[in-house]
């Protein structure tokens, strides 16, 4: 595919060159628009153009690929997923930036912003909504630079609604990234890591340096690509169950599993003795030492017990 430059695009209104990601620019538009960056919306906005391209590159986005957007702030990825994919939903939840992305996005016929929580979004019925009208695409890929104050609830809603993505790329909090990245027996191991890891093969893409973004957030960043499993590791008999059985072992994770299951599940320790028994499991070990399987095998039985 011939890819056309719009990064360097033009004002409407002033013959000069507005590149997205400039400081210059963001400036001129904070100006122009009457905008203040928002520290709540964890508004930090890049401005490192390598940083971008890596993004889209390895997203892996083909040109009859949906992409949706989380936060797309002033457009400055949103432009150049548009170049790369068929079709682009950008969701952002500050109304203030809309009038901006009709300004910076001008000309581009194949990108449309939703105004809303992304928390809030049916992205499923987006999705059919778009195939109603006849636009037909190949892939859906998640793209975005996170609100990190809401980085979890939404990787978690994106996996737990079964929305049809072949992958997540993401920007997120460092830390964040360490844990869903986490094997066993690392400390950084919780119910986050197991839980991303059932639904997906994680990649870590990039780390960020706090520099690329204005204004620079008080943590590192780094880029993780989600690639979603089409077939599990392990077979669950009850998902539910699996995750339940995730968060109460790591719901106390100092104590043994006897202690953090017992609680977490309300169940007498007897039971969970007996349970961890039949899956061979030592009852004095914590949730961190625990491999995906032995998860997937010690809730299939609780599930059979419960059932
Ligand atoms: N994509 C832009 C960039 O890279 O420069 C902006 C990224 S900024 C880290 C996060 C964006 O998410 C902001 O534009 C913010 O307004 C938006 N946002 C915050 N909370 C949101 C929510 N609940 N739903 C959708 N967008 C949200």
């Amino acid at each position: 595919m011939e890819l056309k430059n719009f990064s360097n695009i033009k004002y409407r209104d002033e013959n000069i060159e507005m590149k997205l990601y400039s400081p210059v620019t963001i400036k001129d538009i904070k100006e122009k628009f009457g905008f203040s960056l928002s520290k709540s919306l964890g508004q930090n906005f890049l401005v490192d153009k390598n940083i971008i391209d890596s993004i889209i590159e390895r997203s892996n986005i083909g040109e009859e690929d949906l992409v949706i957007e989380i936060g797309p702030g002033i457009g400055v990825i949103t432009r150049e997923l548009a170049q790369a994919a068929k079709h682009v939903v950008a969701v952002e939840l500050d109304t203030r930036l809309i009038p901006i992305l009709e300004y910076t996005l001008e000309g581009l016929d194949n990108v449309e912003v939703i105004n809303k929580d992304i928390l809030k979004v049916d992205i499923n019925q987006v999705l059919n909504e778009i195939k109603a009208r006849g636009i037909e695409f190949e892939k859906v890929r998640v793209v975005g630079n996170l609100p990190y104050y809401i980085t979890t609830p939404i990787i978690m809603k994106l996996l737990e609604e079964n929305v049809p993505a072949d992958s997540i790329t993401v920007m997120m909090q460092k830390e964040v990234a360490d844990r869903i990245e986490a094997k066993e027996n690392t400390k950084a191991r919780g119910a986050l890591s197991v839980a991303v890891q059932y639904y997906c093969q994680v990649n870590r893409i990039v780390n960020v340096p706090k520099n690329v973004f204005v204004p620079p957030p008080k943590v590192d960043s780094t880029v993780l690509r989600l690639d979603i499993k089409k077939e599990k590791d392990i077979v669950l008999d009850d998902r539910n169950c699996f995750f339940r059985v995730v968060k109460a072992g790591f719901g106390q994770r100092r104590k043994t599993l006897l202690n953090s299951l017992s609680t977490g599940l309300s169940m007498s320790k007897e039971d969970i003795s007996e349970v961890l028994k039949v899956c061979n499991i030592d009852e004095k070990r914590r949730a961190e030492t625990l491999s995906m399987e032995e998860f997937g095998r010690l809730a299939n039985i609780i599930f059979s017990r419960k059932a």
